[in-house]
């Protein structure tokens, strides 16, 4: 097809969503049209509310599980729910999601010979076994477990996108993404930042699981949204998969106290159970990423809650 617009025609699928919020305005900010596709099944309009109006924003309800027409250059899939509680809602619909959807969407950049990268995720490697993870190791999952529909859709994905790369000759790029936070997560979506956050601000107790010596790593959401605009910028000859995240590694009762601490809040610590297959250490070796996009999370967890804190306290989170 011919092309009269010298922007790039962008698709961002999730992009209602907390990430994809992000990453359309950036795309905008860049000089490109954006078409923002989302079902809204945890993306919310008040994510993106500030882009429509603009000329260079398009917002299309669609499920990504059916096929969709529409002519782009570049494609990034981010729809599917991230949170365990939302991925967990409704486990078939999510495998679809992950499975069918990247099908259909790789078979629209097929057509279109778009460039399409995927928002894969470290809960590929599961409960790991090698510590940090680095993308040669194949992971540690149950295929049967609670998570499995979230770890095993992801998994297949990747799966897809490099079958279509080796049959189809497709560009393709995949992003394992790790634990990413800040303003514009579900304030009820049980994540560990937004909860210890939200309690904080309630002053409610601080709900830790198990003994909170599990560890994770925390990616501020620009730097996020910096790497994946990177990736998809690399040469053709760049797949990955790459880890994008922040490699320093907190316990979840540190990142407890840092809350308490930003806050100023007299909430009190309390234990709770240990959800199943929860991994008890999770950080990125992201080697890859610096070598190959120049790039390295550049926002102290820090700066980062307090920017999430003051978002959640702009009176975007009901206090029920
Ligand atoms: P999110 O839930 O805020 O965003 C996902 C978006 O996809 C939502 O707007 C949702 O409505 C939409 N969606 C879900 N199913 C859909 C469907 N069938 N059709 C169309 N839209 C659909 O989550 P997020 O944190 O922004 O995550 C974005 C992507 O990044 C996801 O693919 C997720 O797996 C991946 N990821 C996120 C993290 C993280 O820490 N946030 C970590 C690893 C991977
Ligand atoms: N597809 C789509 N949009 C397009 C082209 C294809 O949604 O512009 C869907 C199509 O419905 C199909 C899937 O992508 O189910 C895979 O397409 P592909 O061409 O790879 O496979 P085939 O159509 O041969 O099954
Ligand atoms: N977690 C916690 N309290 C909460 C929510 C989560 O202690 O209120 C723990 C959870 O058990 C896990 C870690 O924090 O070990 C990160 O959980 P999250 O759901 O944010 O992400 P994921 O498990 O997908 O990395």
């Amino acid at each position: 097809m011919r092309k009269y617009s010298i922007r790039k025609r962008v698709l961002v699928t999730g992009g209602a969503g907390f990430i994809g919020s992000h990453l359309c305005e950036r795309l905008i900010a860049n000089g490109n049209d954006v078409l923002c596709v989302d079902n809204f099944f945890t993306g919310t309009k008040d994510n993106i509310a500030h882009l429509v109006g603009s000329p260079h924003f398009e917002l299309m309800r669609h499920d990504v599980t059916f096929p969709l027409f529409v002519e782009v250059d570049e494609i990034y899939n981010l729809a599917c729910p991230a949170a365990p509680i939302h991925y967990q809602h409704d486990p078939v619909q999510t495998t679809k999601t992950s499975v069918h959807g990247a099908i259909n969407m790789l078979g629209l950049a097929k057509r279109l010979k778009a460039k399409i990268l995927q928002a894969s995720t470290s809960e590929v490697y599961g409960d790991p076994k090698v510590h940090p993870q680095r993308e040669d190791y194949w992971g540690h999952v149950n295929p049967i477990g609670l998570r499995a529909c979230y770890d095993e859709g992801k998994r297949c994905a990747e799966t897809l996108f490099f079958d279509y790369r080796r049959q189809h000759k497709l560009r393709i790029k995949v992003a394992r993404i790790f634990n990413t936070y800040g303003p514009r997560m579900h304030p009820n979506d049980g994540r560990v930042v937004s909860n210890f956050v939200v309690q904080a601000l309630q002053e409610k107790p601080i709900t830790v699981y198990g003994d909170g010596k599990q560890t994770r790593s925390f990616c501020y959401v620009r730097d996020m949204v910096d790497a994946l605009v990177r990736l998809m910028g690399t040469p053709d000859s760049f797949a990955g998969p790459v880890n994008l995240g922040n490699p320093k590694e907190f316990t979840i009762l540190e990142l407890a106290e840092k809350v308490l601490s930003l806050t100023q809040s007299n909430s009190k610590l309390v234990r709770c159970p240990r959800p199943s297959d929860d991994p008890m250490q999770r950080k990125p070796d992201i080697a890859l990423a610096t070598r190959k996009l120049l790039w390295r999370p550049r926002t102290a967890l820090a700066a980062g809650l307090s920017k999430t804190i003051a978002y959640f306290r702009g009176g975007k989170v009901r206090l029920a």
